[in-house]
């Protein structure tokens, strides 16, 4: 362990070349606080998991966030496996955990509010486990509710969350007064970008400041960690659950409820087409959600197989002239009578804002609202047909957003909430704090939240899912057109 440390320390302060073995390791709670008692799993005790005494994971497992082996030893970017531990930080009769869900809503929340709440008392045992409700807001508006097994038995049938949610409101001074006050030692915080950028703040305000210089000296010699300059110093673990319908969370491998929403996506899809292909010269348009990422519509497209162009945030269209979109529509309309557009939400916003719809209204939690593409779009392809093509077509504008938000996930989804809420709920007993969990190369890992907020990941227009779609759709790639012209 001490050699890990010491490479560890070694690859932090010199800030990972590719080629080095870095561990983007998650804090613990006894890194802050020394000399801290560790206690048997209770999942040894309990007959019924006998079996997962055998998958206990090695505090010194880690997850390859590039699976390719280069050379004979590992390299390049590492996380902290995820998992139960043999021994754990929190004795289960002292644990006061609380979760809260914020931003907007993704099928699969109720999935791992429930799970949460049977991990931590099936496994472990914990009875005392507070649901904050409304977001942010309800830690300090004192919105709270006991959440037990029998209580959320059945929510994961539901779409929403079952706690609430809100935008804006994060105090982070209330919120961990409020916590401590509380005597809360586990916060799961389940949200997006946003979200997870207040838990960040959160585990800062409660844990420690430290430098980097400060981490290299702590790693270097253990028996530093007491030097620390500490903030509030609290024993709580702060466990973040990623969750974005867009997919656009970096590091790991897939949100959870994106699933979900792709199959939802694929029915409007599909009520698109057979209204299109039940007129004359008609033409659908399917907005779908993705801010600045197109994972969904780009998916939805793959899957569904009716669409004939799909517009995402980071592959630039135009309209006019040749190789542009209504060039486009005009040939698929003479070829098959017909035609589907799928368009991600945030595509084409430089052309919507440069007709002077442009806008600096934000919501409650600061994020820019974006301009309506969908409407935009209709009503383009409408003019320039009907006045410029005399030609008459049949718009059909299909915008299933918060159809898709609302339902409760699918089977897949479930599953892999359960290995998410599962896996924080480990994560925090064993003492980790200020991790976000997630799947990197298919293996759970606990990585730190920082590490997930830093950028958002988006649909890369090299790699091949891309090309893949540009082969099914035959659509134009747009950059290629416009450089020819
Ligand atoms: P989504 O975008 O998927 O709907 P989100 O978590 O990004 O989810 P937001 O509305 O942006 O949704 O944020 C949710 C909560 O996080 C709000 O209560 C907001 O106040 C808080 N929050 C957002 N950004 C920050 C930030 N930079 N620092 C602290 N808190 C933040
Ligand atoms: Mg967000």
């Amino acid at each position: 362990q001490n050699k890990l440390a010491i490479i560890t320390a070694i690859q932090v302060s010199t800030q990972s070349e590719n080629d080095d073995f870095v561990l983007e390791d998650v804090p613990h709670l006894t890194n802050f606080l020394p000399d801290l008692p560790s206690y048997p799993n209770p999942l040894n005790k309990r007959q019924a998991y006998s079996i997962v005494k055998k998958n206990f994971v090695s505090p010194e497992d880690v997850v390859a966030q590039n699976v390719v082996i280069q050379k004979e030893s590992p390299r390049g970017v590492h996380f902290r496996r995820a998992g139960p531990r043999e021994k754990v930080y929190f004795e289960p009769e002292k644990v006061r955990a609380c979760i809260v869900t914020c931003g907007g809503l993704c099928p699969g929340i109720n999935t791992v509010i429930r799970e949460i709440v049977c991990g931590l008392n099936n496994m472990y045992g914990v009875q005392d486990i507070l649901g904050i409700e409304g977001g942010y807001k309800g830690f300090y508006s004192k919105n709270t509710l006991m959440l037990t097994p029998k209580v959320v038995n059945d929510i994961h049938k539901r779409g929403g969350t079952f706690l609430r949610t809100s935008r804006g409101g994060h105090d982070t001074h209330k919120i961990v007064d409020n916590i401590q006050d509380r005597g809360i030692n586990q916060v799961y915080i389940i949200g997006g970008d946003g979200t997870q950028r207040g838990a960040s703040l959160i585990y800062e305000e409660m844990s420690m400041e430290r430098s980097h210089s400060l981490i290299h000296l702590v790693l270097f010699y253990n028996h530093l960690f007491m030097k620390e300059v500490k903030k509030r110093g609290l024993k709580v673990a702060v466990a973040g659950i990623p969750k974005t319908i867009d997919n656009d969370i970096a590091v790991i491998d897939k949100s959870f409820g994106f699933d979900t929403a792709v199959e939802e996506a694929q029915r409007a899809i599909n009520a698109a087409h057979v209204e299109v292909e039940s007129v004359e010269n008609g033409v659908g348009i399917v907005k779908l959600m993705g801010r600045y990422s197109g994972f969904i519509a780009m998916y939805a497209t793959q899957a569904s197989r009716d669409v004939d162009c799909c517009l995402i945030p980071e592959s630039p269209f135009y309209l006019e002239g040749r190789g542009g979109l209504f060039e486009f529509i005009e040939q698929r309309l003479k070829e098959n009578g017909h035609l589907v557009i799928v368009v991600a939400e945030g595509a084409g916003q430089e052309y919507v804002a440069a007709e002077g719809h442009a806008s600096d209204k934000k919501d409650a939690s600061g994020n820019k609202l974006l301009l309506d593409v969908g409407p935009w779009l209709s009503d383009k392809i409408k003019d320039h047909f009907t006045v410029f093509r005399k030609m008459a077509v049949n718009m059909k504008y299909i915008d299933p957003t918060y159809m898709i938000r609302a339902i409760p996930s699918n089977a897949s989804d479930n599953i892999y909430c359960t290995l998410l809420a599962q896996g924080a709920v480990h994560g925090a007993m064993a003492g980790y704090t200020g991790f976000t969990i997630g799947p990197v190369n298919s293996k759970h890992a606990y990585i730190p939240i920082a590490r997930v907020t830093e950028r958002q990941k988006t649909v890369k227009l090299s790699d091949r899912m891309w090309a893949r779609l540009l082969a099914s759709t035959n659509q134009p790639d747009f950059v290629a057109s416009e450089q020819e012209s």
